[in-house]
């Protein structure tokens, strides 16, 4: 893995992704281009190390709402399990679901999810049922059938490009990051498998081709990326996981409510959905982020709310890592999945902030903190601020995993 891929910053306008903040990074900066994107609330900027970010156009106060907006795209999560196309219901081997047209499974045929426009569009089912992949499932496997749901978000990304050419030119002028994740073999062969040939060897959909993407692009790259990749990469960079209030009962309509009161399970904790905003992509990671947001359950509208008072020209942000984790953590899936290296305030802190979040009761003494000498490196050796007893890293690790395997 090429780390120092991995720390490249894109500079240009069009392609560039929001990454952590640090005063440093506020240099030479300037307004990108992007001010159709602007708002009473917000403006983009762009920096040669950050790329274009959110900032805000006035002071706005705590609990004020920065944004609202409806999704461009919405599907399932990667790795998520066999569910309906429509509502997002997670569906099993027992449950009594039933096929679409198309051959996917669906939980009814009057699900209300069916034909909407963040479900299962009749342009989704009609391509589907023209292609190959309903031949290919194997119903009586669920956890070899899940795959198929991988490409799913992907194949919606790339149908908009004949439905909505707009929608899709906004989603492929997002960061897909393909230089650094070609050179992370595990995640593009996976996208190979999983996504690219499922889509176009296994369903035969081969209108999807590597070319295609110059003709709509706005800054092409020097080389031919695959159009596939791309579109996995944007999702993977730029999605905000949606539906986490979601409840069966908000997309029935009332006469089944009675069913399920009777017959459901706790469907809604199951559902992972991913989805692609116009422009809330554009705030940038702090692990101390100044908003918070949350999705309508019906048709996954996205409000962006100030979760502390943010001054004019103050970068509005949000945490791309669980916010609870430690820094070592939040560092390594920053890396991993966003593709840099945080070294934001609180990752700079080996206290976060006051938080001690990743400290731990020191084994030796029972009194002290044990803390990082060096939050940014992840090679750094641990101390007790007691009796300033040095921990060295395999000796951390050993602990860490041991006090992991004790809560599982
Ligand atoms: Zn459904
Ligand atoms: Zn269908
Ligand atoms: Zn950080
Ligand atoms: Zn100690």
């Amino acid at each position: 893995m090429n780390k120092n891929h991995r720390k490249k910053r894109h500079s240009k306008c069009s392609k560039s992704r929001s990454q952590s903040v640090t005063s440093e990074r506020f240099d030479n900066d300037s307004n990108c281009g992007q001010n159709e994107l602007s708002t009473s609330t917000f403006y983009i900027k762009t920096s040669k190390v950050m790329g274009r970010y959110m900032v805000a156009s006035r002071d706005l106060t705590a609990g004020s709402i920065i944004l609202t907006e409806l999704p461009l795209a919405v599907g399932p999560c990667n790795g998520s399990k066999v569910q309906c196309l429509g509502c997002y219901q997670t569906l099993d081997e027992t449950y009594l679901y039933t096929k679409c047209n198309c051959g996917w499974p669906v939980c009814s045929t009057t699900c209300p999810g069916i034909g909407h426009a963040f479900g299962h569009t009749e342009e989704e089912c009609a391509v589907l049922k023209d292609s190959r992949s309903s031949q290919t499932f194997d119903y009586k496997d669920f956890d070899n059938f899940k795959e198929n749901y991988n490409a799913i978000a992907p194949l919606r990304c790339l149908l908009l490009k004949a439905m909505d050419s707009k929608k899709y030119e906004k989603i492929l002028s997002m960061e897909n990051h393909n230089e650094i994740r070609r050179n992370i073999p595990e995640l593009w062969n996976l996208n190979q498998t999983t996504v690219v040939d499922k889509i176009r060897k296994d369903w035969g959909l081969v209108e999807f081709s590597e070319d295609e993407i110059h003709s709509v692009c706005v800054e092409p790259e020097p080389n031919h990326e695959d159009e596939i990749h791309s579109v996995c990469g944007i999702l993977e960079v730029n999605c905000f996981e949606v539906g986490h209030n979601i409840s069966i009962r908000g997309l029935y309509p009332s006469a089944f409510l009675g069913i399920l009161e009777v017959n459901c399970f706790e469907v809604g904790h199951n559902i992972s959905i991913r989805g692609l905003y116009p422009s809330a992509f554009l705030m940038s990671h702090d692990c101390v982020p100044n908003t918070n947001h949350s999705d309508e359950e019906n048709n996954f509208k996205l409000t962006v709310r100030a979760s502390t008072d943010i001054h004019t020209n103050q970068p509005i942000t949000l945490s791309y890592a669980y916010t609870l984790q430690g820094t070592l953590r939040r560092r390594e899936h920053l890396l991993e999945n966003k593709f840099f290296e945080c070294r934001c305030k609180r990752c700079s802190d080996p206290a976060e902030l006051g938080t001690y979040t990743s400290a731990l009761i020191c084994p030796k003494c029972n009194i002290g903190l044990v803390l990082s000498l060096n939050p940014l490196d992840n090679d750094s050796s641990w101390s007790c601020n007691n009796k300033y007893q040095r921990i060295d890293l395999p000796e951390m690790q050993h602990w860490f995993s041991s006090i992991i395997k004790s809560i599982r």
